[in-house]
């Protein structure tokens, strides 16, 4: 891709609301841009970016036997009223009415029409069980949105629900969920911990989130050093005084509190914060029974369906990326989750051999299957360039500058600022080995 086709509006601006160095460095760089209050679009970067996070998701849902499905975003409100969640969301759920004065729903989760979807076209346990999930946008009227995409009215989310014949079988499909959601957030390069969790207003019993680790992170998890024990604060201390009082708390007096509480392994437990990115629950058959959805099981007994509920924050994820990896320039992406994995930035493109060179290693790199991007911009200064490079967070890139001469170009790591002169002859078989 050529920098000077690609819409990439970056800015020295930072929005007043903004505290986060996520909401910062996405609309600076030009990944997204706020277009009413919790309400982002997705710029060319952002879009690519979203779309590399989604890519990994379905393949890893894909490969552990998830059907991907669509649902409509718009539901009608009878759904809510069954379930009796129209009345439990209150005013989270965004209600609109049709020219024919009908009621509606923005979907802000999808149990209600993921089990009227399986309702009557499953009748037998032969035809369990079945996990079937959508990456679709959602809307929950947030009372205070804030923090860019972390805590947005709109977003992007991926939702999965499967269906068993059993509650043993149900709980057999949450630990292969599980597994299944490390390799997406192993896969997406992220530090993350698997954390016991309260199950909130979803219901059900027995939950795990999954929490991106960083430092702006909204809530405390308590972390194992030694095993992989991870929870959420919120279920260790009963007393709710202390819970309320979090927020005023540093982590050396949550230590002292936790006097006592050893891990069961006997390793060291230590606070940290983390993003909550995915969420999974069992979730039992209180919504199959609300809404009437049962199979013959194998006695030909008629039963409600045992489900589970599966969702990640796609949208989420690409500002907990950069929670976790930025620096007081700008973005540093992982490279799974990078719009391209290298800048060539042409120091000067009026120089026409500084241009044709970068031009040269551009096509080179992008035959080998190299996600490449050229700063072929001509009215750019080289300082000007670089601190787009920096504020967008290639992971990497390939400077073509006077060294040319000499037959060399400069490789910046993005990471650790660490620059490298190649060899022009060199330069793909380098790229290849990072
Ligand atoms: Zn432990």
């Amino acid at each position: 891709m050529k920098f000077s086709k690609l819409f990439i509006p970056t800015t020295k601006e930072t929005p007043s609301d903004a505290t986060l160095p996520s909401h910062q460095f996405l609309i600076r760089a030009g990944f997204i841009n706020q277009q009413g209050s919790g309400l982002y679009n997705y710029m060319p970067m952002g879009k690519i970016v979203l779309d590399k996070i989604r890519k990994i998701v379905k393949e890893e849902l894909d490969a552990a036997d998830c059907s991907e499905v669509q649902l409509g975003f718009v539901t009608p409100i009878e759904l809510w009223d069954k379930s009796g969640r129209a009345e439990k969301m209150g005013k989270e759920l965004l209600r609109i009415k049709d020219r024919k004065d009908n009621d509606f729903v923005l979907s802000p989760t999808n149990e209600e029409a993921i089990v009227e979807l399986v309702k009557n076209r499953i009748t037998s346990f032969k035809d369990l069980p079945v996990n079937l999930y959508q990456i679709n946008t959602k809307f929950r009227d947030e009372a205070r949105p804030r923090f860019g995409l972390m805590r947005g009215r709109e977003f992007l989310m991926k939702d999965g629900y499967s269906f068993h014949e059993s509650v043993e079988d149900m709980q057999r499909e949450f630990a292969h969920m599980e597994e299944t959601y490390k390799k997406i957030f192993t896969r997406l390069g992220l530090d993350f911990r698997v954390v016991e969790a309260d199950s909130g207003a979803i219901g059900g019993t027995g939950s795990k989130e999954f929490h991106v680790l960083a430092d702006s992170g909204e809530d405390t998890i308590i972390v194992c050093d030694s095993c992989e024990y991870g929870a959420n604060i919120e279920t260790i201390f009963e007393d709710e005084d202390v819970v309320n009082s979090l927020n005023d708390l540093t982590y050396e007096e949550l230590q002292e509190k936790a006097v006592g509480k050893k891990c069961s392994c006997g390793g060291e437990l230590s606070y940290t914060k983390g993003i909550e990115a995915g969420h999974i629950f069992q979730l039992g058959s209180t919504y199959s029974e609300a809404l009437d959805a049962k199979f013959l099981d194998s006695n030909g007994k008629s039963q409600p369906f045992q489900m589970g509920t599966y969702g990640i924050g796609v949208s989420r994820i690409m500002a907990a990326v950069i929670e976790q990896s930025h620096d007081e320039r700008g973005c540093i992406w992982t490279k799974e989750t990078a719009p391209f994995m290298i800048d060539i930035i042409v120091s000067s493109a009026k120089k026409e051999d500084e241009l044709n060179a970068g031009m040269k290693i551009y096509e080179e790199l992008k035959d080998n299957g190299i996600e490449v991007m050229i700063d072929d911009r001509k009215k750019e200064r080289f300082g000007f360039k670089m601190g787009d490079f920096e504020l967008i967070g290639f992971p990497y890139a390939i400077v073509i500058g006077k060294k040319l001469q000499d037959g060399l170009v400069e490789l910046i790591d993005r990471k650790t600022g660490e620059k490298t002169d190649v060899a022009l002859d060199d330069i793909l078989d380098f790229v290849k080995k990072l």
